[in-house]
């Protein structure tokens, strides 16, 4: 049996690696970046036109389709992959992040010694306990509860290829001696998972474990050789990575460490990480797999992804000196928007016209020129040039074939 990730080529230099994820719906070429299908979509988009951009793998959102429309309509409906008619590999995150999101306020008071506030209105956090954690559908209102073990029957049953441990997600103003106490019980709801998927045994499903620990060194380091170590084929590095760009590398770059040491052929996923520069990093770093609303949800708000690091690589279309602007978003950029010459003008006009087909444009744009980001780093690590195409893509190389043209 083929590994869970196939390593192909290391770049001598750092941790970046480059080969295949084999999962059950196919193979993901790594490093990749994977576009969030919250709701069992990416917003806007055909499932056809996620792939033809380059995608291999897609992240589905536990917390959001266990409230709409429910893991059992969707296991009745044939799985996530069939109700989304997308047929290569999901990864599902735990809901973990969004039950805890939603509490953070409340967490922090209860951490202060404050009584709960907010506790009242939707989508609260209502108790977090050894069991799980009983919140408020914001949705209904109505009380939920998700332990450990409702995390993994929810992923089983919407059949994702990859499921996350379901962990606390520890804001960053916690002290540390609540992320201490909070990362020893999401490796005692780790233990929870494992034993779960051990006797059910979801068909071709994954398990990852994720690094909690917060920005505490030896917490973070400590958290991530023990997730590593057990029988969870994958690591996904989660929490609170920090307040700035800096501490996040810092943080990041703790756990690869140890995940060198302690699994070095164990795939690693970055949750929720997925700017221009932080992907750079990412891969240096040795991480194998980024998942990040950023692209797709500023593409909803009328900024558009381009090779300028002095603007954090996007422009904001809504502006008014774009109202007369008659370039494409990016010269020589392969996807529908640019190569169909829609200008920038245009898509102004119909971002201030709210037309539906501005946000699908610059969505498509800015998930393009993310593929081939990844696509240039993949093949940098393979021809041995990651340094070179990283210090391109810094000083504000287009993505697309810089590989090639490094080589
Ligand atoms: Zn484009």
């Amino acid at each position: 049996m083929a590994p869970l990730l196939e390593i192909q080529h290391r770049d001598p230099g750092s941790r970046a690696r480059t080969g295949v994820l084999n999962l059950a719906h196919g193979q993901v070429r790594t490093p990749a970046f994977v576009p969030l299908a919250t709701k069992g979509t990416i917003k806007g988009l055909e499932p056809r036109e996620v792939r033809a951009l380059g995608y291999d793998m897609v992240l589905g959102n536990t917390f959001h389709l266990f409230l709409a429309p429910g893991h059992e309509l969707v296991k009745d409906q044939g799985g996530l992959h069939e109700f989304m008619r997308w047929e290569e590999p999901i990864i599902t995150d735990s809901g973990g992040f969004q039950v805890f999101s939603m509490g953070h306020g409340t967490v922090a008071d209860e951490i202060k010694g404050r009584a709960p506030s907010g506790s009242d209105r939707a989508g609260a956090i209502l108790g977090i306990e050894e069991e799980g954690v009983r919140f408020r559908s914001y949705i209904d209102g109505g009380e939920r509860f998700m332990a450990p073990e409702t995390s993994m029957e929810v992923q089983a049953a919407l059949g994702s290829d990859i499921a996350l441990a379901f962990d606390e997600c520890t804001p960053f103003h916690v002290t540390r001696e609540y992320t201490e106490r909070s990362t020893e019980r999401t490796h005692r709801w780790l233990d929870r998972c494992i034993a779960w998927h051990d006797e059910h045994q979801p068909v071709g499903q994954a398990l990852y474990s994720i690094s909690q620990g917060g920005v505490y060194e030896d917490l973070r380091r400590a958290a991530t050789r023990h997730v590593a170590q057990t029988r969870a084929p994958g690591v996904a590095i989660g929490g609170s990575l920090g307040a700035d760009k800096p501490q996040m590398y810092e943080v990041v770059d703790w756990a690869t460490d140890e995940l060198e040491r302690v699994a070095p052929d164990k795939p690693r996923h970055l949750l929720g990480i997925g700017e221009v520069d932080d992907l750079v990093r990412g891969v240096e770093l040795g991480i194998d797999t980024f998942d990040c609303a950023m692209p797709t949800r500023i593409g909803r708000h009328g900024m558009a992804l381009v090779p300028d690091p002095s603007r954090r690589w996007r422009i904001d279309l809504t502006k008014g000196r774009m109202k007369q602007a008659k370039e494409p978003i990016m010269e020589d950029c392969p996807c529908p928007a640019c190569s169909q010459g829609f200008t920038r003008a245009y898509l102004h006009y119909l971002f201030g016209a709210h037309e539906l087909t501005a946000l699908r444009l610059v969505t498509l744009h800015n998930l393009a020129f993310i593929a081939r980001l990844m696509a240039d780093l993949r093949g940098a690590i393979a021809t041995g040039t990651l340094p070179q195409v990283a210090a391109a893509i810094r000083a504000g190389a287009a993505p697309g074939a810089l590989a090639t043209a490094a080589a």
